[in-house]
């Protein structure tokens, strides 16, 4: 139990390096999601689309977990809890296999700064996003990231700022595999689309104002709750394995505190 524990704590601590990255980086040319997505994403959308690209041997973990449930639809529970989706009766399309997902050749570049991130994603046969038709767009990659020249292998994923796209770095969460195995690396995926669904849709203070004081403001834009996905987690953090624990005992598959799910659900009145 104990080991397991730590497997979890470890691969938390890579899971939320994504946001000093992708909200403090100089290179990224806005920083906070604009007002027209947010407008379309809280209040005009009448279908919300998650289009999923990956490279070639960069493909995304699919299948069921124990449970018979589809990985993917621990990424879809949290997103139709977060942004209302049942309620505001929007059709909801998101992918659960392979089949669903779009493969592209392999680009033989291993690293890859915010801009050419955008330029190969634009390159792509992106649906087109409008005030009634949402889309996220999502790009797993082989390479890495790079900000400020350095490629910053512990990243998992990014949010590129004023866009609707998001980037993850398959060779990152390989590790997760290879070092705390399948189970693990299959859960830090998931767990950190959910958490670059949150700053596309402008958590915490990334385009929508918190309504309750929790914008952990010297992390970027990241929730200051040690128990909420949006958390910065800094090294060491016991709270972050009370966290592990606590998901681990109640099986909760709510990954958002109340305090985010506040400030997104405060954005539909
Ligand atoms: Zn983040
Ligand atoms: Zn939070």
């Amino acid at each position: 139990m104990k080991s397991l524990l730590l497997i979890f704590f470890l691969c938390f601590l890579l899971l939320y390096s994504c946001g000093k990255d992708s909200t403090q980086d100089p290179n990224v040319t806005v920083s906070a999601q604009s007002t027209d997505f947010l407008k379309s994403y809280y209040k005009t959308m009448n279908k919300f689309e998650v289009s999923v690209f990956y490279e070639d041997s960069a493909d995304p973990y699919v299948g069921k977990r124990l449970n018979g449930k589809a990985y993917w639809d621990f990424f879809g529970s949290n997103i139709k809890e977060l942004l209302r989706i049942e309620e505001r009766g929007i059709s909801f399309i998101y992918p659960k296999t392979l089949n669903e997902m779009k493969k592209v050749a392999k680009v033989d570049q291993k690293e890859w700064t915010s801009q050419q991130l955008v330029k190969r994603m634009n390159a792509l046969s992106l649906k087109e996003h409008n005030q009634s038709d949402g889309v996220a767009n999502i790009f797993f990659t082989n390479g890495f990231y790079k900000s400020e020249g350095e490629v910053k292998e512990g990243v998992l994923g990014i949010y590129i700022g004023g866009t609707n796209h998001i980037v993850i770095f398959k060779e990152a969460i390989k590790r997760i595999e290879q070092q705390s195995g399948l189970r693990v690396a299959r859960f830090s995926e998931q767990s950190v689309l959910i958490h670059e669904i949150g700053h596309l849709v402008g958590l915490v203070n990334n385009g929508v104002p918190p309504v309750s004081d929790h914008h952990d403001q010297a992390h970027g834009a990241h929730c200051t709750n040690d128990k909420c996905v949006m958390y910065w987690l800094n090294e060491g953090s016991s709270d972050m394995a009370e966290f592990v624990r606590k998901y681990i005992i109640t099986g909760d598959e709510g990954l958002f505190d109340s305090q985010c799910l506040e400030d997104a659900h405060s954005q539909m009145k």
